[in-house]
C-alpha cells in the first residue's frame, strides 16, 4: 500500500461535475489500496476574481488583507470535494492550511512554507478518509492567513508529500504532462516521458507555470517523484526526477516564456561604488524580486542601468528606485511593461557551443529585436518586445529540433 498526494489545479475543479470526476479519481486510488491526500485549487478563475475585487477597493493593497481575500477560493474547493467524495460513497474530511498546519513566513502574498506538521492527516487517513487539503494557503508563527503565491497549490502538494514522506505526488491539470514548450501557444510541442529536476526548475522559474517553482525546489530537495498528469485522460504524464546521461545528449530541452515581467531603466547612473547595492539593496528590502539586469558601459562616468521585476511589483520598485535615483543624483527613471522573456533551456548546453548564437541568429531572421540577455550554464534568456512571444518561441522551437515528428519539415 503506498500514500499518494495528488493535486488538482483550478480547471480540473472548475465546475461541479470535473469536481466529481475528481472525487471518482481519488476514490478509484483509494479502491487500488492506496492512501490519498489530495489537495485541491480554487475553481478556475476564481482567484482572479477576487484580485480583481482588491483591486476595485485600492491599487496598492495590504498584502495581509489581500491574502485573507484571495485564500478564500480554495476554501470553497475543498468543502465541494470532500462532499463529492461522500456523495460517491466514501469517506472525507478537508483540512484549510491553518487546520493541517502548514506554517509558513509571513511574506504574505509569497510566503514559503517552513513546516508542515500534519498530525492530523495521518489520523483521517488511518480512519480510512480520502483528506482533501486546501492548496495555495498556510499560516505564519503569529497564526496570520498566508498565500503561497500564484500556482502555490502545486507547492502544498509536493511539500505536504515531502511532510508524509509519500510514494508520489501526482500533479493533475489541464495538459497531459510537461511539453518541450507551452503546447497552448505551440501546437508542435512534444510532450516529454521524463525531465530533469534541474530543468524543470529553469523552465518554472523562466515562465512554463505547468509547475510553481517551489514545487519542483521541495521535490529536488526531499527527492519527491513527482507526476505531471492531465485530470481529463489516462495517459502516465511526465515524471520529473533526477538527472541521467542520457539527458545530457539533448542540447535543448524546452523553451519557456514569462510575460509578467516589466522592465525598469534607470538613465544617468553615476558609475561609482556601492550604486547598483542602494538601488537594489533598496528593492530587496521590499521583497521585490529582482530578474534580469544589465548595466551599460560608462560614458562620463555615467551608465545605464535596467533590470525587470514582476509586473504586480511594478508601481512598487518605480516608486523605490524613483526615490533612490533622486539621491544618488541619476537622470530619469522609465518603464516599459510591454516585454516577455524567451529563454532556452537544456541541461546537455554545459557541453555544446553556439546554442545562445543561434538563438540570437534565429530572433534576428523573426526581425525581433533583442533588449536584454542572460545566461546561465543551462539556460539562455531573451528580453523582447511581448508582441513576439508567440513567433519567438514557435521559430525557436522549430530551429532547435524540438517539433513533434509530424510537423517536422
Ligand atoms: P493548473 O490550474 O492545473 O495549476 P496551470 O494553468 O497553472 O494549471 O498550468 C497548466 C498550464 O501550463 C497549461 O495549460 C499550459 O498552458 C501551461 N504550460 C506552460 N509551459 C508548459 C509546458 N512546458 N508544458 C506543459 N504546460 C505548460
Ligand atoms: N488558486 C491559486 C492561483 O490561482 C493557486 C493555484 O491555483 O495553484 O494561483
Ligand atoms: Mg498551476
Amino acid at each position: 500500500m503506498a500514500l499518494i498526494v495528488q493535486k488538482y489545479g483550478g480547471t480540473s475543479v472548475g465546475d461541479t461535475e470535473r469536481m466529481k470526476n475528481v472525487a471518482r479519481r481519488c476514490i478509484a486510488a483509494q479502491a487500488a489500496g492506496h492512501d490519498v491526500v489530495v489537495v485541491v485549487s480554487a475553481m478556475s478563475g476564481e482567484t482572479n476574481r477576487l484580485l480583481k475585487l482588491v483591486s476595485q477597493i485600492t491599487d496598492r493593497p495590504n498584502e495581509r488583507e489581500q491574502d485573507v481575500v484571495v485564500a478564500t477560493g480554495e476554501q470553497v474547493s475543498i468543502g465541494l470535494v470532500a462532499l463529492a467524495i461522500q456523495a460517491q460513497g466514501a469517506k472525507a474530511t478537508s483540512f484549510l492550511g491553518h487546520q493541517v498546519q502548514i506554517v509558513t513566513d509571513s511574506t504574505f502574498a509569497k510566503a514559503r512554507i517552513k513546516r508542515i506538521e500534519a498530525e492530523r492527516i495521518v489520523e483521517a487517513l488511518k480512519q480510512k478518509h480520502i483528506v482533501v487539503v486546501a492548496g495555495f494557503q498556510g499560516q505564519d508563527e503569529q497564526g496570520n492567513v498566508t498565500t503561497l503565491g500564484r500556482g502555490g497549490s502545486d507547492t502544498t502538494a509536493v511539500a505536504l508529500a515531502a511532510a508524509l514522506k509519500a510514494d508520489a505526488c501526482e500533479i493533475y491539470t489541464d495538459v497531459d504532462g510537461v511539453y518541450t514548450t507551452d503546447p497552448n501557444v505551440c501546437p508542435a510541442a512534444r510532450k516529454l516521458d521524463r525531465i530533469s529536476y534541474e530543468e524543470m526548475l529553469e523552465l518554472a522559474s523562466l515562465g512554463a507555470k505547468v509547475l510553481q517553482i517551489r514545487s519542483v525546489e521541495f521535490a529536488m530537495k526531499y527527492k519527491v517523484p513527482l507526476w505531471v498528469k492531465s485530470s481529463f485522460s489516462d495517459d502516465p504524464g511526465t515524471l520529473v526526477c533526477e538527472e541521467d546521461k542520457s539527458m545530457e545528449n539533448v542540447v535543448v530541452s524546452g523553451i519557456a516564456y514569462e510575460k509578467n515581467e516589466a522592465k525598469l531603466a534607470i538613465s544617468g547612473v553615476p558609475d561609482m561604488p556601492g550604486v547598483a547595492a542602494k538601488i537594489f539593496g533598496i528593492l530587496d528590502a521590499q521583497n521585490i524580486v529582482v530578474d534580469l539586469i544589465v548595466q551599460t558601459a560608462s560614458r562620463d562616468g555615467k551608465t545605464d542601468v535596467s533590470f525587470t521585476v514582476g509586473k504586480t511589483d511594478l508601481s512598487k520598485a518605480r516608486e523605490a528606485v524613483e526615490q533612490v535615483a533622486r539621491e544618488i543624483k541619476a537622470g530619469g527613471v522609465e518603464t516599459d511593461s510591454d516585454v516577455a522573456k524567451i529563454s532556452i533551456v537544456g541541461v546537455g548546453m554545459r557541453n555544446h557551443s553556439g546554442v545562445a548564437a543561434k538563438m540570437f541568429q534565429v530572433l534576428s531572421q523573426e526581425g525581433i529585436n533583442i533588449q536584454v540577455i542572460s545566461t546561465s550554464e543551462i539556460k539562455v534568456s531573451c528580453l523582447v518586445q511581448s508582441k513576439y512571444t508567440e513567433l519567438a518561441v514557435r521559430a525557436l522551437h522549430t530551429a532547435f529540433g524540438l517539433d513533434k515528428p509530424s510537423t517536422v519539415g
